[in-house]
């Protein structure tokens, strides 16, 4: 199952375009995507049991797209 969602608020990291985010979770990873440009991003769930990842670079910049404002 793959129920895409936009995200209100949000700007492209890549064009800067708002409200052009949408993300959908595949296999337990949140993916992004820009309907506008074209760019997409993902970021692994954050594991429970497991203390032993630590945050990309690519995680920080999901994490600011998905920041409420
Ligand atoms: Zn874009």
């Amino acid at each position: 199952m793959s129920k895409k969602r936009f995200i209100a608020g949000a700007t492209c990291p890549a064009c800067q375009s708002a409200d052009t985010l949408r993300w959908w979770q595949e296999h337990h990873v949140e993916v992004v995507e820009c309907v506008s440009c074209g760019h997409s991003d993902r970021r692994s769930p954050v594991a429970s049991d497991t203390s032993t990842s630590e945050p990309t670079e690519q995680d920080a910049q999901v994490i600011g797209i998905f920041k409420p404002q």
